[in-house]
């Protein structure tokens, strides 16, 4: 008896510990009368989902409802086709170089500080993220926003975030993520975000780990795969209509871990480096401006010497299709490695990786499948970059895009039933 008590107990305390203050009694903000009558979007990422996924694996929901969404042929990453600068340009209309996060680790020259997504200070550090993500437009015009995960979500950015979100746990199970994003839906009309957003980290991760061909990777696509399938049914037995839109941030392609190429070790004297894999970033370490250009005119001629398998270029010279040469925080060097290469100053041993060039090959290319009264239905429109999302989020919701942008609303409107 008295272990079946410690066991309900215990039972109590976990589901509690995941299950976040969805009413966020601290936060009593509602929807002016403007927003009261604006549509409902649903945000979806599934990391690392390839745009041949849903061919190639048939789960039976998403294959479903992409038939019946307005789609694109695949969804174009922005450079570099890592999670957090992809995740920021679908939410801010911009490219990395323009919102501010370079990759998932790079340091910031104009900051003096250095951001990763695994430090919560640099996270949730505002300063580093320079354009709105839609949520803080829409907070800032009277509209309640959540959400259930998104990079950048954390921050307050520009002295904005969601009304109701929820700090990342990577190991944090689907089911109460499913449930707060329809509970939130539930709550009040006053009270109800007409923009959310929830992420699953599961295909990704797979991919990394045993390759974009394993059976891993089909189990982690059936598993959110599930999950969609019953918030979907949950959001559809709502007395609202919500637009859901399933995105990717990136694909994934298979890496050979034998194929890995040693950066010059004696350039570690000079420059800090930040990633490994397909990307890498140097800095040198002096800050004086005229100290400095003779090692990277140096450090680029010997890395482009003996590179076999990569090119580096010094930032300003990055080729101007990346849209990537106006942004010091990606490096004084930038290295990129050939599709199915890694690079840097010690050993990289994963079976799929993606942050290659997205022009060399279709295998860094994302999903985008979007269903509800705003969309047409079984519409496919071709390949598009993703920095075009968010004026299409706005123009749905009716707000106003406060701010620059680097995406075009016309790029997607034939999506829409209503231009
Ligand atoms: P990548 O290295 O580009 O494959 O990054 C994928 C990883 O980003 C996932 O394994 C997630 O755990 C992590 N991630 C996603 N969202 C967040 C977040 N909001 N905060 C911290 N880490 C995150
Ligand atoms: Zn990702
Ligand atoms: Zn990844």
């Amino acid at each position: 008896m008295k272990h079946i008590t410690l066991l309900l107990l215990t039972s109590v305390l976990i589901a509690c510990s995941h299950q976040p203050d969805i009413y966020n009694t601290t936060n009593q903000s509602q929807n002016n009368e403007q927003s009261h009558q604006a549509p409902y979007v649903l945000l979806v990422s599934i990391d690392g989902f390839r745009w041949d996924y849903i061919e190639k694996y048939q789960p039976p929901f998403l294959s479903q409802f992409a038939k019946n969404s307005a789609s694109l042929k695949s969804l174009q990453p922005s450079f570099p086709t890592k999670t957090f600068p992809n995740h920021l340009s679908i939410v801010t209309g911009s490219y990395p170089q323009h919102h501010g996060i370079l990759n998932n680790r790079f340091h910031a020259p104009d900051l003096n500080k250095d951001y990763s997504i695994s430090d919560p200070t640099a996270v949730t550090n505002g300063d580093f993220y320079l354009r709105k993500p839609i949520w803080v437009m829409a907070e800032e015009q009277g509209m309640r926003t959540a959400s259930f995960f998104w990079p950048g979500s954390e921050a307050k950015i520009f002295g904005k975030k969601p009304t109701y979100f929820v700090n990342y746990d990577h190991n944090a199970p689907h089911q109460p993520r499913l449930d707060t994003v329809v509970n939130w839906f539930k709550l009040s009309a006053a009270r109800r975000p007409h923009f959310v957003t929830t992420y699953f980290h599961d295909v990704d991760s797979a991919g990394h780990h045993y390759g974009p061909n394993s059976p891993q990777v089909a189990a982690a696509i059936s598993k959110v795969d599930s999950s969609l399938q019953q918030l979907h049914h949950e959001l559809t037995k709502l007395d609202i209509a919500v637009n859901i839109v399933i995105v990717s941030d990136h694909g994934m392609a298979q890496h050979n871990t034998g194929n890995f190429e040693t950066l010059p070790k004696g350039l570690q004297q000079q420059f800090f480096s930040k990633g490994k894999g397909p990307i890498v970033h140097l800095y040198h370490n002096n800050k004086v401006p005229s100290l400095r250009q003779a090692d990277i005119t140096q450090a680029l001629t010997q890395l482009n010497q003996q590179a076999q398998h990569y090119r580096c270029f010094e930032y300003q010279t990055i080729p101007v299709k990346f849209n990537a040469h106006k942004s010091q925080r990606i490096g004084d060097i930038t290295c990129l490695a050939n599709q199915g290469w890694a690079i840097g100053f010690s050993e990289h041993r994963i079976k799929g990786d993606h942050g290659w060039s997205q022009f060399a090959s279709k295998d860094m290319d994302g999903i985008f499948y979007a269903s509800g009264p705003a969309f047409k239905q079984g519409y496919q429109h071709p390949t598009t970059e993703n920095i075009h999302i968010m004026p299409l989020l706005a123009h749905i919701l009716g707000l106003q895009v406060t701010g620059p942008i680097d995406g075009k609303l016309e790029q997607l409107t034939p999506l829409l039933i209503d231009k």
